[in-house]
């Protein structure tokens, strides 16, 4: 009987929902028992004011205004939206089920990347970067006119890698992309771990790429897995590491005196390739051999993961390279880097929430829980601080103020704005 009224009362909020996507500037009231601003904090039984986009105040310790919440979410604990500063969005099997080399027809690309953007969404990640692809920017501007959704997207549209020219050919190609809308500009220093890893681009070539992009107010990200490639990168001024496999104590170490972001991928990339292995098998170098470094690379990133995570000061952001099979799984590599690394819970938030908005140079945008910031809200059913799983049990999912998923298993008692 119970149970019958709680699925009415959820199913008129799911009636509502689509009202309160238009009603733009109402006041929506958020309660939980539990809310982690995103900078290590924990708020407990607060109410999240939001007002349009943003949310505009926080009351703590307010049982009387519980009362009055649009959405009281009881027991499931709230956070920032996440942040995947690593995330193919465009990687997609075709319809016969191989990963597609991002073969089809524009329409049927873009189409891919939408839904990979979806289930991002729905798996609680408001923002991810693409280290990208040419329709990034058209998925970007199509989410942000706001009606179809999907997070906000960051993209570096191309790569730069050791066939991209001289230095001077590189340092133009860093402006063109600036033209062209780039957020960040991506740079191969390693080979794949498929093909060992080893440094690619030049000392010269990287002093250019990442001296040109600072001097044109660009961010950069650096695809380097061997402590040489690691090193070159952070001497020639890049600003975020990605990868890391073969990453030394030595080489962490640097990063951190540097401030350099480390963004280690430990717990959704390899995985997902040994899961898919028949979707991916036989095109490029995703060969026998190189699915056997994929499988040793398991027990080495879990080596070095534990080594990141006891590097004093590193600061180490959530990013996945998730590809075709692992968009919505995103979160997965938190609970590997709590499980395998032993980082600790609220570490491994903040990793996802404010220090990866940092990252973006978006520190006073996103990723916290405070007045003035976008309402992106999300509720993980459980609480993450005591088991990290929590994260991948998404509940309830606000971007810019407005609802896209509200589990009637776990939103217990929700009930539409009077
Ligand atoms: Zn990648």
């Amino acid at each position: 009987m119970r149970a019958m009224k709680l699925n009415a009362a959820l199913f008129a909020v799911l009636l509502a929902a689509p009202a309160l996507l238009l009603a733009q500037n109402q006041t929506v009231r958020i309660h939980a028992a539990t809310v982690l601003d995103g900078t290590g904090k924990t708020l407990r039984n607060a109410t999240i004011v939001v007002q349009g986009s943003k949310i505009t105040s926080i009351e703590a310790g307010t049982t009387a205004n519980a009362r009055n919440a649009t959405y009281e979410l009881g027991q499931v604990t709230v956070l920032p939206g996440m942040i995947d500063i690593h995330a193919h969005v465009g990687w997609h099997f075709d319809k016969d089920g191989r990963y597609a080399a991002r073969h089809g027809s524009p329409a049927q690309e873009i189409l891919y990347s939408a839904e990979n953007a979806y289930v991002t969404l729905l798996a609680g990640f408001t923002t991810i970067q693409s280290p990208g692809q040419a329709n990034d920017v058209e998925l970007r501007e199509g989410i942000a006119r706001g009606v179809f959704p999907g997070p906000r997207i960051l993209t570096s549209i191309r790569q730069i890698n050791e066939r991209s020219g001289t230095p001077d050919e590189i340092r133009q190609k860093v402006r063109q992309l600036k033209t062209d809308g780039a957020d960040v500009i991506k740079i191969f220093a390693s080979a794949s771990i498929r093909d060992g890893g080893t440094q690619t681009m030049t000392d010269e070539q990287l002093v250019a790429v990442c001296g040109e992009a600072k001097a044109q107010g660009m961010r950069t990200m650096v695809h380097a897995h061997s402590p040489e490639s690691i090193r070159a990168s952070v001497n020639a001024g890049c600003q975020q590491i990605e990868h890391g496999v073969f990453a030394t104590d030595e080489v962490l170490k640097l990063m951190a005196d540097k401030g350099v972001y480390f963004d280690p991928n430990v717990g959704v990339v390899l995985q997902n390739y040994l899961k898919n292995r028949d979707k991916y098998n036989g095109i490029g170098n995703y060969n026998d051999e190189g699915f056997a470094y994929m499988e040793k690379g398991l027990s080495i990133n879990a080596a070095m993961i534990k080594k990141a995570v006891a590097t004093p000061n590193l600061k180490m952001v959530l990013g996945t390279d998730a590809v075709a099979g692992a968009h919505g799984h995103n979160a997965d590599e938190l609970v590997e880097r709590v499980r395998q690394g032993g980082q600790q819970p609220m570490d491994a938030i903040v990793s996802a929430t404010s220090m990866a908005a940092q990252s973006l140079n978006l520190g006073k945008t996103i990723g916290t829980l405070a007045a003035g910031y976008e309402a992106d809200i999300v509720g993980v059913d459980g609480d993450p601080l005591t088991d990290i799983t929590a994260v991948t049990r998404v509940a309830f999912v606000m971007k810019g103020g407005k609802v896209y998923k509200l589990s009637a298993g776990s939103a217990r008692g929700a009930k539409p704005a009077q």
